[in-house]
């Protein structure tokens, strides 16, 4: 069910008489779907119990009238005050002990039984008097689940909460100790009823507790997720349920919250907020949107696009003219099928004043909104055409988020970063032109030639049988220093040698290492000298062979990166973390070896990206410089959209029917 262009809407911000403008404006620049409510709790619940749904049937009828479909937002992230001040333990309570006051969003306790019970009953009642309205084509679960939760909630449901969890998961209090090694500074519990959440101590948690702690924030959000979605799944006919998911953000395990939903959606802002100035790069762009694609190996929609300036309180640079229709065709091109705009309408009042819409305050349609409907026009025609196309990746980098969060409680290095590792290897691909694919840990990898599984530092169930029947089957597989460390409780592994579980596999002990703090290490290969960064594991060879070695200094001589056949397939490591220069030449290296095929050379700034539809393939080139860019692809490619010139940020769009393209494998 996808409907190309729709917009994020709040006709509760403005006066009814300007609802039917709006609608017209709407359906002129050609969208089809509009997005309402998610943070409308107080208007459809003005008083306990006491539902107010008219307003959003004019509203829903208003669009209707235009052709306009509804996505309605279950109002979980905006508790309103007469529920707070009826119930304050709803209210979380920080690391600190400090409950956080009423006002922003998300001011709740995700496990609090009342608050849970007044989330039903809201979304129970919309579901009752929407579920079977073929106006209304689908949900929205709550907003960007996970976003203002980061330090919370240490209050006694949570606590018991987690104490119950751990139950769960370790079976006995003996078992528990014995897996943390609680025996270390005499942590040891009696029973469940003693294990604190991670409070403010004097010196720092059990890493094993801190782990469960974030597995259990994980599992507590998706569960509260899935509460609502049995409830509409039970209440609704023919309508679709998807949540609003934010690219890297690491609280919750993206994978178990896309499980349950019948697609992921996105909220896409490349200028981000004020904190990373001024422009998110074109690879660190696409890598979100790859991974989306990622959650569910299927096409995504984008639930809000960027549409204007953005900023709250700082506010970050005005895209220029051109960009806005970019950002969105790259999203098209990574695989969303439907994109919606965020908003409509600059809102006059609230914390988000400035994270402006299609609209100016004033309301009158100026340069966003022309951009914007030209591109709609020219591209909403082409889309049904690779509807549900995804790249066709030969190439996969692993992305676990129990590893990202091993590494946010001890990343060796103060510059080790997990999802920054993972999004530059993302990145060389990206700069290569080659497509590239993010995968769960629990993913089936046999569509690929290449895998790369960076830092794969835990030695979780499953893991590394997966990973060795990969390559036994014939794969290319590239493993990382820091692999095969620790248990999946987080305690360091006896068992062998570093690394662990991948010795056998890889044909070398790891037999002493190094934090390369404040030193690189020089590594010569395919002709270029990069660095090895953070990290250096001194490597034994054992069967393999060496492809690169550690330059003058410390580890002069030492192996940085080995290959190993095993089975019909071959293992790499790389004993270190590589610099750019280093990462692509290593990277050129592991895609020669697996015959790995790009999309060709592009001009600078110029990405390309393809979906492979059944009738065929779409190149998408988009140009991502303020310059005039060409891009002129080989034989059989015939342009659908733009030609060989890419005016400053502009995209153009290439089709080669299938039998031109040859075998697709
Ligand atoms: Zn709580």
């Amino acid at each position: 069910m996808n409907f190309q262009f729709g917009v994020d809407y709040y006709p509760e911000h403005w006066p009814e008489d300007r609802w039917e403008t709006d609608a017209r404006l709407m359906a002129e620049m050609g969208l089809k779907v509009v997005r309402l409510a998610e943070f409308a709790w107080n208007k459809l619940e003005p008083a306990q119990g006491r539902f107010d749904f008219a307003w959003l049937d004019r509203a829903i009828g208003t669009l209707a009238a235009r052709g306009l479909k509804a996505v309605l937002g279950t109002p979980s992230a905006s508790p309103p005050a007469w529920l707070i001040a009826a119930h304050p333990e709803i209210l979380p309570v920080d690391s600190e002990g400090r409950t956080r006051g009423f006002g922003g969003r998300h001011h709740d306790c995700q496990s609090n039984p009342t608050y849970r019970s007044h989330v039903a009953r809201i979304v129970t009642a919309l579901a009752d008097h929407y579920g079977r309205d073929t106006r209304v084509v689908g949900w929205q679960t709550d907003n960007e689940l996970g976003n203002s939760h980061d330090d919370l909630c240490h209050c006694r449901h949570c606590k018991k909460s987690f104490q119950d969890w751990l139950e769960k998961r370790h079976g006995d209090i003996g078992t528990l100790n014995r897996n943390w090694g609680t025996v270390f500074w005499s942590q040891t519990y009696d029973s469940f009823s003693q294990v604190p959440t991670p409070m403010l101590t004097l010196t720092a948690h059990s890493p094993s507790l801190l782990l469960d702690w974030k597995r259990f924030h994980s599992d507590l959000i998706v569960n509260f997720q899935q509460v609502q979605i049995d409830l509409l799944r039970a209440r609704t006919h023919g309508q679709f349920i998807t949540h609003n998911f934010m690219g890297f953000h690491d609280l919750i395990d993206y994978y178990n919250l896309a499980a349950p939903l019948d697609f992921v959606s996105h909220d896409q802002y490349p200028v981000g907020f004020w904190e990373n100035p001024p422009y998110r790069s074109p690879a660190v762009l696409a890598s979100a949107l790859d991974l989306m694609a990622s959650l569910k190996e299927k096409a995504f929609w984008i639930m809000e696009q960027q549409a204007g300036p953005t900023g709250w309180q700082i506010l970050a640079r005005t895209p220029r003219p051109g960009q806005l229709v970019l950002w969105a065709a790259q999203s098209i091109a990574h695989g969303a099928d439907t994109v919606v705009f965020f908003r409509w309408r600059s809102c006059t009042v609230g914390t988000e004043q400035f994270w402006h819409g299609i609209l100016p305050h004033n309301g009158v349609p100026g340069r966003r909104y022309d951009e914007l409907k030209g591109f709609v026009g020219a591209m909403a025609p082409l889309m049904p055409r690779f509807e549900g196309a995804l790249s066709g990746a030969e190439v996969a980098v692993v992305h676990s988020y129990e590893q990202n969060w091993a590494f946010e409680i001890q990343p060796h290095h103060p510059e080790l970063d997990y999802v920054k590792s993972a999004q530059d290897v993302h990145a060389a691909f990206h700069d290569r032109n080659i497509p590239a694919a993010f995968v769960s840990d629990r993913a089936d990898l046999s569509a690929y030639k290449l895998v790369v599984a960076p830092l794969v530092f835990l030695d979780l169930p499953g893991v590394s049988e997966r990973l060795k029947a990969f390559v036994n089957a014939g794969g290319h597989l590239v493993l990382t220093a820091r692999t095969g460390v620790k248990s999946q409780s987080n305690v360091c592994l006896t068992e062998n040698a570093l690394p662990g579980p991948y010795g056998e596999l890889l044909g070398i002990d790891i037999l002493d290492y190094d934090c390369l703090r404040g030193v690189t290490v020089p590594v010569a290969v395919g002709g270029e000298t990069g660095q090895g960064r953070f990290w250096w594991d001194v490597v034994t060879l054992r069967g393999a062979k060496a492809l690169a070695a550690g330059g003058t200094g410390d580890h002069e001589g030492e192996p940085a990166a080995t290959s190993h056949q095993f089975g019909r397939g071959q293992a790499t490591y790389w004993a270190t973390l590589p610099d750019e220069v280093l990462m692509g030449a290593l990277i050129d290296r592991a895609v020669a070896d697996a015959r790995v095929s790009s999309l060709g050379a592009s001009d600078a700034g110029v990405e390309l990206v393809r979906r492979r539809a059944a009738e065929g393939d779409f190149l998408f080139a988009l140009n991502h410089s303020a310059e005039t860019r060409t891009h002129v692809p080989g034989p059989g490619w015939r342009a659908v959209a733009g030609g060989a010139t890419l005016p400053p940020y502009g995209y153009n769009v290439f089709f080669r029917p299938k039998e031109v393209s040859g075998v697709i494998e």
